[in-house]
């Protein structure tokens, strides 16, 4: 499919990089169809992690992600899925590829500046969760 959704998760919210970081996402091809800038309570990053809940870091990805306000968007491009976890680069920034968004703005494994969706069925999942149909164009 064509579409996939990103976060731009607090730290990188907080250090000013929203524009640098969405230059090059419509730099690498994707167009925005649906921007918001706000903020998840514990309750909320934690349904939207739901699926790392056995992992031993849920707790700590739960707390970083409600402790300030986060940018999400729904991307589309062709191959959009696979194209822009190819742009983010690894979760690892010090893994992550020179040009990749996670080399340049990501601090650490939690604290790396961007989410990416995996699946397709995910990104529908994902852009459902933050997105009326009347926010898309
Ligand atoms: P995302 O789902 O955010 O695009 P990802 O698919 O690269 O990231 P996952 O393994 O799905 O990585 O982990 C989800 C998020 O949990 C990571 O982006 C990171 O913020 C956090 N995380 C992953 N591994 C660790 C870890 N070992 N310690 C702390 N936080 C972690």
């Amino acid at each position: 499919a064509n579409k996939t959704f990103t976060m731009i998760k607090p730290d990188a919210v907080q250090d000013n990089y929203i524009g640098g970081i969405t230059q090059m996402i419509e730099e690498g091809g994707f167009r925005v169809v649906a921007l918001k800038k706000t903020r998840l309570t514990p309750e909320r990053a934690g349904k939207f992690y739901e699926v790392h809940k056995e992992r031993p870091f849920y707790n700590d990805l739960v707390n970083y992600m409600s402790s300030g306000p986060i940018v999400a968007m729904i991307l589309e491009k062709d191959n959009a899925v696979a194209d822009f976890r190819k742009l983010i680069g690894a979760t690892n920034p010090a893994q992550a590829e020179e040009g990749t968004i996670r080399k340049k703005y990501a601090k650490s494994v939690e604290a790396n500046a961007v989410h990416g969706s995996d699946s397709d069925e995910n990104a529908q999942i994902e852009g459902d969760f933050f997105f009326g149909e009347d926010e898309r164009f």
